[in-house]
C-alpha cells in the first residue's frame, strides 16, 4: 500500500501482456519498473481459455497461465506490482504524478498498457441490473460466465474472432449456440470460421441487430428482439443468455485531453516508436493498436516501449551530465 509519494524510474499502468513485458525489460534493464495491475490484473487473456496462437507453446497455453508466467517473470527482475486504480496523471511536469486509490506515485517515464474493455450495444435490457439484465443473463465473458448455462440456449453476437470464440466456448454447456450477425459474411479469421462451421451446437442468424434484450428479474433473460438488417422485420429469438462480442474500445478515458489519441480513442505513438504525443510517455499494447490486438503483438510493442523508455531515460541523464558538468553542480533530477 502506497501512503505517500513514490518514485519510480519507469511505472507501467496495466498488467496484460504488454504492461508484463514492458516490466520484463524494464526490470532487466534495472529500472525497477512499478507494474500498476489495474481493474482487471492480467488483462483480457485472464478472461480468455486455450491461447492456441502464442509462439512457443506448440500445444496452446491456457491465458491465465501465461500472464501468471510473465508476471512472475517481470518479478523475478525485479518488477515491483501495485494494486491499485489510477483516477488522475498530470503529465504536466517530469516527473509524472499519477493519483491512485494507494497514494501518489511519480514516474520518471510513463509506459501505458491500460488495454481495451469490451463494447456494449447500447440496448434495452443489456445495462447491468437492476437497471437491466447484465449478470443476469447479459454478459461479454463466455469464460466468466458460460458456466451457468448448463443445457440451456444462448445466443452471441457479433462476427468477429471473439464472438465465434465465444461461441465456441459456449457450447462446451448451453444447449444451443445462436452466433448473430449484422451482415451475412463473418469477420473472423478462416479458422475460427471452420471452426464454428463445423460445431453441430451452433448455428447463425445472419443480417439481424439486436435492438432488445427481453426477460425480467424474476425470469432472466427469455429471448432477444432482432431486426433483420435487410427488411426491417422483427423476430424474437428465445434464449437464456446473450454474450456481447463485438469488440473493444481502448482504456483511454483518463489521457483524454492530455495525449493525443485518434478518433477511435487509441493513444497515436510516432513513427516506429512507442512514444506518445508527451515526452517521456510511451503506449503499447491493445491501447494503441486498433489492428493487430494479439497477445504477441501486444506482448511485442510492450517489449518496444520498455526499450523506448530506457533509451529516453538514458538521453535525459546525458543531458543532465552535460547540464551539470556546464554548471558545475547539481543534484540528479528529472529534466
Ligand atoms: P472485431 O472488431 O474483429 O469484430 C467485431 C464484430 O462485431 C464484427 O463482426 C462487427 O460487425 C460486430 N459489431 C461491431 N459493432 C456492432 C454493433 N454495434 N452491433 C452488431 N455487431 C457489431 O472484434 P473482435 O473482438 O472479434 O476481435 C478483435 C481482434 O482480436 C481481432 O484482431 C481478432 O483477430 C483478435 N482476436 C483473436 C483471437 C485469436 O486469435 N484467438 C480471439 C479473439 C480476438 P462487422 O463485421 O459488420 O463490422
Amino acid at each position: 500500500m502506497v501512503k505517500e509519494i513514490v518514485g519510480h524510474d519507469v511505472v507501467i499502468i496495466g498488467s496484460g501482456p504488454a504492461g508484463l513485458t514492458a516490466a520484463v525489460y524494464a526490470a532487466r534493464g534495472d529500472l525497477t519498473p512499478l507494474v500498476i495491475e489495474g481493474p482487471q490484473p492480467g488483462g483480457q487473456l485472464t478472461i480468455t481459455t486455450e491461447v492456441e496462437n502464442y509462439p512457443g507453446f506448440a500445444t496452446g497455453v491456457h491465458g491465465p497461465k501465461l500472464v501468471e508466467e510473465m508476471r512472475d517473470q517481470a518479478r523475478r527482475f525485479g518488477a515491483e506490482f501495485l494494486e491499485a486504480w489510477v483516477d488522475r496523471v498530470d503529465l504536466s511536469r517530469r516527473p509524472f504524478r499519477l493519483y491512485t486509490g494507494a497514494g501518489v506515485v511519480e514516474a520518471g517515464a510513463l509506459i501505458i498498457a491500460s488495454g481495451a474493455s469490451a463494447k456494449w450495444l447500447g440496448v434495452p435490457g443489456e445495462a447491468p441490473a437492476p437497471g437491466g439484465l447484465g449478470g443476469m443473463g447479459v454478459s461479454a465473458c463466455a469464460t466468466c460466465d458460460g458456466f451457468f448455462f448448463k443445457g440451456k440456449p444462448v445466443v452471441v453476437v457479433g462476427g468477429g474472432d471473439t464472438a465465434l470464440e465465444e461461441a465456441n466456448f459456449l457450447t462446451r454447456y448451453a444447449s444451443r449456440v445462436t452466433v448473430i450477425h449484422r451482415r451475412d459474411t463473418l469477420r473472423a479469421s478462416k479458422i475460427m470460421q471452420e471452426k464454428a462451421m463445423v460445431n453441430g451446437k451452433i448455428n447463425f442468424i445472419w443480417n439481424a441487430e439486436v435492438v432488445e434484450i427481453l426477460g425480467s428479474a424474476d425470469t432472466g433473460v427469455t429471448g432477444a428482439r432482432l431486426r433483420d438488417t435487410r427488411t426491417s422485420d422483427m423476430r424474437i429469438v428465445p434464449c437464456e443468455g446473450v454474450f456481447i462480442a463485438i469488440g473493444h474500445k481502448p482504456n483511454t478515458d483518463l489521457f483524454k485531453g492530455l495525449l493525443a489519441l485518434d478518433q477511435a480513442g487509441y493513444i497515436i505513438t510516432e513513427g516506429r516508436t512507442m512514444a506518445a504525443s508527451v515526452p517521456g510517455v510511451f503506449a503499447c499494447g491493445d491501447v494503441q493498436d486498433p489492428s493487430y490486438r494479439q497477445a504477441v503483438t501486444a506482448a511485442g510493442t510492450g517489449c518496444m516501449a520498455a526499450i523506448d523508455a530506457e533509451r529516453f531515460l538514458d538521453n535525459l541523464s546525458d543531458t543532465f551530465l552535460q547540464a551539470r558538468d556546464i554548471a558545475g553542480q547539481g543534484e540528479i533530477a528529472y529534466l
